[in-house]
């Protein structure tokens, strides 16, 4: 049985006495959950914050990018290792907005992926399409592209220390979410795709689902067979919100 697992992408949101809130809120509200996982990805600044305020406690933190390098002459960008320092247990990889506004490839992102787990930090890879390519029936073609490229790189063993998230581009943000039965035949479709490499990591990989998640759209989400849990953006910046997101997959587990 893999453990559901809800992460909260807060994007360049927030200031810090606003992270330092909401961190509050969901450590009073995620007292009784103990089945969940449950992690926030604030900005990097705000790691820190994290860090003060959640070791000891069940929620863990993570870093919404991680630098494909591991250390010297790269201005702005924050290591693997710097993010171990920091507590971070997982980081986000590959997610769409990177894709398109920092022109990040596929290939890129593969190396995000392996030098996160050469650090020590989980990474959170995001696959999904764009809506011109639902529409255009490529939606299998563009995950599995950006599947294989971490299989290419690091094989199917590289799944054994990771987490996928789908999230449809067009479901982003938009307040149009996938229905579950939409959601659930693409989470298949990944499971099978690393399945047809290694069976076993296949089973025990969590695929989340993400793309304006929120509490009246999770218990069914989270419901489906393939689906693990979820990446959380506009919705997690409210703990209300996101808590109740959260009890879904507690009450799932
Ligand atoms: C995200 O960007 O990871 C995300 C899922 O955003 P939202 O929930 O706002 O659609």
């Amino acid at each position: 049985m893999r453990r559901p697992f809800i992460a909260g992408n807060w994007k360049m949101n927030g200031s810090k006495a606003e992270a330092a809130e909401l961190i509050r809120g969901i450590v009073a509200g995620a007292a009784s959950m103990q089945k969940v996982e449950i992690a926030v990805c604030p900005p990097f600044p705000y790691l820190y914050v994290a860090e003060q305020m959640l070791a000891g406690t069940a929620i863990a933190w993570g870093s919404q990018d991680v630098s494909r390098e591991e250390a010297g002459a790269f201005t702005g960008q924050v290591s693997a290792a710097m993010l171990k320092d920091f507590g971070c247990r997982y980081a986000i990889v590959g997610h769409s907005e990177r894709r398109q506004f920092n022109g990040e490839t596929d290939a890129i992102i593969a190396r995000k992926y392996a030098r996160a787990v050469a650090g020590g930090v989980t990474p959170i890879l995001c696959v999904g399409e764009t809506l011109d390519e639902r529409e255009s029936g490529k939606t299998e073609e563009v995950v599995a592209r950006h599947i294989d490229a971490v299989l290419d790189l690091g094989g199917a063993e590289a799944y054994a220390v990771g987490v996928v998230a789908y999230e449809p581009v067009w479901a982003i943000g938009t307040g149009v979410t996938a229905t579950p039965e939409q959601a659930q035949e693409v989470h298949a479709f990944l499971r099978e795709r690393i399945a047809a490499k290694n069976k076993a990591v296949a089973e025990g990989l969590r695929i989340l689902y993400g793309g304006s998640m929120k509490p009246g759209n999770a218990v069914e989400l989270i419901g489906q067979a393939d689906i693990d849990g979820g990446l959380i953006g506009g919705a997690a910046l409210k703990a209300s919100d996101f808590l109740a997101i959260c009890q879904a997959g507690e009450d799932a587990a």
